[in-house]
């Protein structure tokens, strides 16, 4: 038998998602961000199901080259930036626009335009506005802005951006500062902008302005504490699953799993799941996160290991070998498992390991 433990990906839920960022953020274009194979998705079929997507942002020129093989003619934007002066041959043979955001990439270009006039290739300007990652100072925004325009190599379209980083605080200070300093940096420079992130795009309306860039929110994930992403009209994308490959009795007083970290109060039945840490269900979730079998709620007991979980099957008298078993989807919200596990919900779809095996619904 395969090994049961799947992660389904529901295309329909992926358009749905995108349509509700398009009536969140109306009159934006949209760059649907794919970086990390599509936050653990599976990059090629989320970019197909996105396809309408007016962008799409990755992390990896390998990325960007996957994402031109299977024929898609969206822009691509290579969010981190080139680091070396080979990377401006492949940006311009995959047609894709980069972020730059240091004086190293400025170096690049403007020893590119010395070496003979490429084609010119599209640039994301970024500042730095206080999330203090990548980007320009302010200070020099107009200088940079400048040389940049004076460059052969680069298309006079430049779009200027920053990034947020606490766009999820809808109370807080920091984005409303950020969001000062955007406008004060770029006031007297042209080009379309790009500030928000999912959380602004569901946050911050006075952010959304040319571009917004959407990650988390097209795979239907909160960042927001103590919120799914159902609370913000978005459908959850992964489902991660896998079947009940034991049921044993197990007599009171007995320990289960490694390290024995769990007692049987009494005689009772344990079930063991066919899923563990090596296909990414965290290690670090205590006893009584739940998993849902039949559509009911079970508590998982003793540590999770490599390979299988245990769960309390007290409440669940009717359970049987075979059953399936939900860790999370769309009747077990990730961003759940992700707080018992200390982490948030990006980190788990992410973290799904090879031999876990993918389909596809809608
Ligand atoms: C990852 C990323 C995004 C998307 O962030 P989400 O919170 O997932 O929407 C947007 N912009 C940049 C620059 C990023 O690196």
């Amino acid at each position: 038998m395969a090994r049961p433990a799947t992660v389904t990906i529901d295309l329909d839920a992926l358009r749905h998602n995108l349509a509700q960022v398009r009536l969140r953020a109306p009159g934006a274009k949209v760059m649907a961000v794919v970086k990390a194979d599509g936050y653990g998705h599976g990059l090629e079929r989320v970019a197909r199901a996105l396809a309408g997507a007016e962008a799409f942002g990755v992390a990896a020129l390998s990325d960007a080259e996957r994402l031109r093989a299977i024929g898609l003619r969206n822009r691509i934007v290579l969010l981190s930036g080139f680091d070396e002066a080979a990377d401006l041959d492949v940006l311009r043979e995959l047609d894709v626009d980069t972020v730059v955001h240091h004086a190293t990439q400025l170096a690049l270009l403007e020893a590119d335009a010395g070496s003979g006039p490429g084609a010119p290739i599209c640039v994301w300007l970024k500042f730095d506005t206080g999330m203090h990652r990548l980007g320009f100072a302010p200070a020099q925004a107009e200088a940079v802005h400048a040389r940049l325009r004076a460059l052969p190599n680069v298309a006079p379209d430049i779009v200027l951006m920053t990034h947020f980083a606490s766009s999820d605080d809808i109370a807080g200070a920091q984005t409303p500062a950020q969001l000062g300093l955007f406008g004060a940096t770029t006031a007297h420079l042209d080009g379309a902008a790009s500030l928000s992130n999912s959380a602004a795009i569901l946050g911050w309306p006075a952010a959304h302005r040319d571009w917004v860039r959407a990650g988390g929110a097209l795979y239907g994930l909160s960042v927001s504490d103590g919120k799914v992403g159902a609370d913000f009209g978005l459908r959850p994308v992964m489902r991660l699953s896998t079947r009940l490959i034991a049921i044993n009795r197990v007599a009171k007083g007995e320990r289960v799993g490694y390290s024995a970290t769990w007692q049987c109060p009494e005689d009772m039945d344990v079930g063991v799941a066919a899923i563990g840490y090596g296909d990414g269900y965290p290690r670090s979730v205590p006893a009584g996160t739940p998993v849902l079998l039949g559509g009911k709620r079970v508590p998982l007991i003793g540590r999770v290991s490599m390979d299988l979980m245990t769960l309390d099957l007290r409440s669940a008298p009717d359970a049987r070998v075979g059953d399936e078993i939900e860790l999370w989807g769309p009747g077990l919200p990730v961003e759940e498992i992700a707080a018992a596990a200390g982490t948030i919900s990006y980190e788990l779809t992410c973290s799904i390991t090879r031999r876990v095996r993918a389909a596809t619904t809608g």
